[in-house]
């Protein structure tokens, strides 16, 4: 078992109807969590790391690690590079064994997102790496980028099959009334935009700001054509209530090997629930 790219279990997912989950991983604890969860569950899995995730993980650690972890479990595991903005950044964790890439210029003008993006797909398709980009813009904050939720502008159903045409991409990041981060007031997705993008385009659509969503959002996007759901926030926040209820209980814990159980719990809490919201059980 190996690191491969998500281009073929979207496609699955897509003929399907179900969505495979994206879980942003920054430490060994979370990579851990994810992966026996998803074995136990005979599921595909996506992992996630932002450029800052690699950055503080180590590119090669994290390989390694998902290397081992991949043959243990008997599963093939994607590594997928979130919201990564240059080639260069993209070319440098390729070369070392990542076959799953965003490339995300979505912040850009759309004649400059297509020529970014389709310099990218032409380097990873001849590489074996399946490419997600992104069309509109979210709101919120990831990663230390923020985007004023007056600003995010929505996907564009025509904008979207041009974009695919001319990029060939293998999947579409869509905004569609997500944010990153933790959402302040109710968020109210656009499903009547969904349906209209889905029409005219026919890879797999990414649904990125999934923390937070209600389980009957979530479901009804899948529906709509969502075969990838992003979870980042909920992940860490698990993680960290656990181990913060962990220490107001026991003040002089010192044993990463013991406060770092709860907090593995939590997580797995977590990763089981959105396994399931997403359908993707048993369809390894
Ligand atoms: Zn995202």
């Amino acid at each position: 078992m190996h690191i491969i790219s998500s281009h073929n279990m979207l496609q699955k997912a897509r003929e399907q109807g179900f969505a495979v989950p994206a879980f942003n991983i920054h430490n060994l604890e979370t990579l851990q969590v994810v992966v026996e969860t998803a074995a136990e569950l005979q599921t595909p899995v996506i992992l996630a790391g932002t450029p800052g995730t690699f950055n503080y993980a180590g590119t090669c650690n994290v390989v390694a690690i998902v290397q081992q972890l991949a043959q243990e479990h008997k599963i093939p595991l994607a590594i997928h590079l979130d919201h990564h903005e240059t080639l260069a950044d993209v070319q440098y964790k390729v070369d070392r064994g990542i076959r799953s890439a965003m490339i995300d210029g979505s912040h850009l003008p759309f004649e400059q997102n297509v020529t970014l993006v389709r310099e990218v797909v032409t380097f990873c398709h001849r590489n074996d790496v399946s490419v997600e980009a992104e069309l509109g813009r979210l709101g919120g904050e990831e990663d230390g980028m923020v985007v004023d939720q007056r600003d995010a502008l929505y996907t564009s159903p025509e904008q979207a099959a041009e974009f695919v045409q001319r990029t060939g991409i293998d999947s579409l990041a869509v905004a569609i009334g997500t944010a990153h981060g933790l959402y302040t007031a109710e968020p109210k997705l656009d499903f009547e935009r969904l349906e209209q993008i889905r029409q005219r385009v026919d890879i797999p659509l990414v649904l990125h700001g999934a923390s937070g969503l209600s389980e009957d959002d979530i479901r009804h996007a899948i529906r709509l054509g969502i075969c990838k759901v992003n979870v980042a926030t909920e992940l860490k926040i698990a993680f960290s209530d656990a181990l913060k209820a962990w220490f107001i209980q026991h003040p002089d814990a010192n044993d990463p090997r013991h406060y770092m159980q709860p907090a593995k719990q939590a997580m797995k809490e977590v990763v089981r629930k959105v396994i399931h919201v997403c359908g993707c059980a048993g369809k390894l």
